[in-house]
């Protein structure tokens, strides 16, 4: 795995973009509303308009759900170029912590996001 950043050679690379997922220093990446991202992405998000398209709930034990968002949206990156990214609430109720998962994207991608997911695993 490449240790420097792919624009800055000398710096370490630290922190993935939130959207290409790709490690840079922190000369590339600023934040904005908690998600990290990259120069070039960072125009993407703020062009926006962005919806929340899949929100899944799961307590700890149901963590395979998550994971398998995790990799749609590495693959709806890497194979159709859609960018998207993901953010996090936590939450205590009925005596487990609960994790919800949101996968946003771009309004214009919706639909095609919605009916590719649609064969994925419901949370238990
Ligand atoms: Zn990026
Ligand atoms: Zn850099």
């Amino acid at each position: 795995m490449e240790k420097n950043c792919p624009i800055h050679p000398n710096n370490k690379n630290e922190i993935n973009c939130g959207i290409c997922e790709q490690r840079f220093c922190s000369l590339c990446l600023s934040e904005e509303n908690g998600t990290v991202l990259c120069s070039k992405h960072k125009e993407i998000y703020l062009k926006g308009p962005w919806v929340k398209s899949i929100i899944i709930t799961c307590s700890e034990e149901a963590s395979e759900l998550g994971l398998s968002l995790y990799r749609f949206k590495e693959f709806l990156w890497e194979s159709k170029e859609i960018p998207t990214y993901l953010s996090f609430n936590y939450s205590y109720s009925k005596n487990s912590f609960l994790t919800t998962m949101e996968l946003n994207s771009l309004n214009k991608d919706l639909s095609i996001i919605t009916s590719l997911w649609t064969d994925k695993v419901n949370c238990p």
